[in-house]
């Protein structure tokens, strides 16, 4: 058992104080406010809940500043870059994955993160046609030895495009067939435990055929598990399924599927208002990546239409170019106020701008993986962080503004502990075996030579 005596928590009833904590068993059995400290309880400045990531790739991280310079063709975009991404999937093996993982989940924590969803395609070994379940252990047991808690999604891929009916070479190690994608999704299913649950999707509407995408989301229906699928992030993947399938993407999921809250639809950058207000309508959860939508030159979200409709987000770190939950809703809001020369866009249903989007992804995000809800309450999840009450950046603010100054102030989170599943994963601002999973880390690195992946 341990116990948390917090001068201010926010609880699933808002901001309370002197509030004291009980965790047994990885949730919070009790949770008291005005209350007083007790021997042996942890003195707490701040605790907030820990926010969800929504959508990794957990390999991608080894990438970040590898794809920064021009290339000879003087055309940088999203599918060059997919190039280079691919030449680098094209190495990572299991060993490879795991330490690259690692050190992300790890990162993750560091910043308040207490929960991934990590969107897995990279099923096969290099070289290998036959599926094995060392890519998935990988992943697993990074999750495990950072501490965070995981909701894997593995997602198919059957082919190179919309008119292409079979993958590229680089893409054949992604290549499942739906049988075997959900045989693996049942049999991680008999593992799934208090820190790992799972999910299931498909990578695109252009990398699967309609029929597999049906029977994907059968499954997630029947076992009413997160259905995971990037939609409309880039126009090009638009103006080919307009030229296909007769339709937009979003448009023609909503013809052909009926996606509610447990259908996370990942970027939606590209919609028109029709489409907008389906997803509003459906409950569904759109999976924001800021930073890396921005990388990428994906485009803009249209967030206030969408917010004024009531529909819902989450935030994901998606390439990892950066991984900070807070950075994250800082630049969904700048985004939307460069492109609407105003600010304050996101304070649609609070005032608080910050507040607004912390409450938007915490509720968003524990639907994306799979959970009710991550607020802090009984018979809750002991997932949580704690703020340094005595950190410059939170000097001056008071309930009203803690979350507005995390998100819009600051360079270094004030962030002392963070706790998964009742477990410290940071104490004092540091994390066990951090130095050994950054060195592991870096060994993947050396061997990957990532130098070969710059043209
Ligand atoms: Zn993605």
């Amino acid at each position: 058992m341990t116990t948390i005596f917090a001068s201010q928590a926010l609880t699933a009833n808002g901001w309370a104080t002197n509030v004291r904590i009980v965790i047994e068993a990885g949730r919070i059995s009790s949770l008291t406010s005005d209350a007083r400290a007790e021997t042996g309880d942890v003195a707490a400045g701040i605790v907030i809940p820990g926010l969800a990531n929504v959508h990794s790739h957990a390999f991608q991280r080894v990438m970040a500043g590898h794809t920064e310079n021009r290339g000879p063709a003087d055309k940088d975009n999203f599918w060059s870059w997919r190039q280079r991404m691919y030449d680098l999937a094209g190495k990572i093996d299991a060993e490879a994955l795991q330490a690259i993982a690692r050190q992300v989940y790890g990162e993750m924590l560091a910043t308040g993160y207490t929960s991934v969803a990590e969107f897995h395609y990279l099923h096969n070994e290099p070289g290998q046609r036959t599926t094995s379940e060392a890519m998935f252990e990988a992943i697993a047991t990074a999750a495990a030895d950072a501490g965070i808690r995981l909701t894997y999604v593995p997602v198919l891929y059957e082919r190179a495009g919309f008119a292409q009916n079979t993958p590229s070479a680089a893409q054949q190690r992604f290549v499942r067939s739906v049988e075997e994608l959900i045989a693996h999704y049942e049999n991680v299913g008999k593992r799934a435990g208090n820190r790992l649950m799972t999910g299931i999707g498909v990578h695109s509407l252009r990398a699967v055929f309609p029929e597999s995408l049906r029977a994907i989301a059968a499954v997630a229906k029947r076992d009413r598990v997160p259905m995971h699928i990037h939609i409309a992030e880039q126009q090009r993947e638009v103006d080919e399924c307009v030229e296909v399938l007769g339709a937009r993407p979003v448009e023609w999921l909503f013809e052909h599927c009926e996606p509610d809250e447990r259908w996370c639809l990942v970027h939606a950058t590209h919609l028109d208002d029709t489409e907008v207000a389906a997803i509003a309508r459906s409950g569904a959860v759109v999976g924001l990546c800021p930073s890396t939508e921005a990388n990428l030159g994906d485009g803009l979200f249209p967030l206030k239409t969408y917010l004024e409709l009531g529909g819902q987000i989450a935030i994901g770190s998606d390439s990892h170019v950066s991984v900070n939950p807070f950075e994250e809703l800082r630049w969904l809001e700048y985004g939307q106020r460069l492109i609407t020369q105003s600010r304050n866009v996101a304070a649609i249903r609070r005032p608080q701008t910050g507040r607004s989007l912390f409450d938007m992804a915490l509720t968003g995000g524990a639907l994306a993986c799979g959970r009710s809800s991550d607020r802090l309450a009984e018979g809750g999840n002991a997932d949580l962080v704690v703020l340094d009450d005595d950190s410059p950046m939170l000097a001056g603010h008071t309930t009203k503004s803690f979350l507005d100054a995390l998100v819009f102030s600051g360079f270094s989170l004030p962030i002392d502990r963070v706790m998964v599943a009742g477990q410290w994963c940071v104490t004092d601002g540091r994390q066990e075996g951090r130095e050994a999973a950054g060195a592991a880390y870096a060994a993947a690195a050396e061997r990957l030579q990532l130098e070969t992946v710059s043209t």
